[in-house]
């Protein structure tokens, strides 16, 4: 019979695989959009961003950006 250490580890390993494949998938779902130089949200009309990796003005725009965003 398995000693009950040696359970709960090869337990506290499985969880720890399921976590990182979880992770993976999660980031390969919510790739970062492509930064175009200025503001991602379509409702914003802020002038162009001094920072071309810039995505966004705030939090705001990108949740204008996420409800719009086809899926
Ligand atoms: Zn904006």
């Amino acid at each position: 019979m398995s000693n009950p250490i040696d359970m709960a580890q090869a337990f506290d390993q499985l969880n720890l695989e399921q976590g990182l494949q979880a992770q993976k998938a999660r980031a390969a779902a919510t790739r970062r959009p492509t930064a175009v130089g200025h503001c991602l949200s379509p409702d914003c009309d802020a002038p162009a961003f001094d920072n071309p990796q810039r995505l966004f003005c705030g939090p705001a725009c990108e949740r204008d950006y996420s409800r719009h965003k086809p899926h």
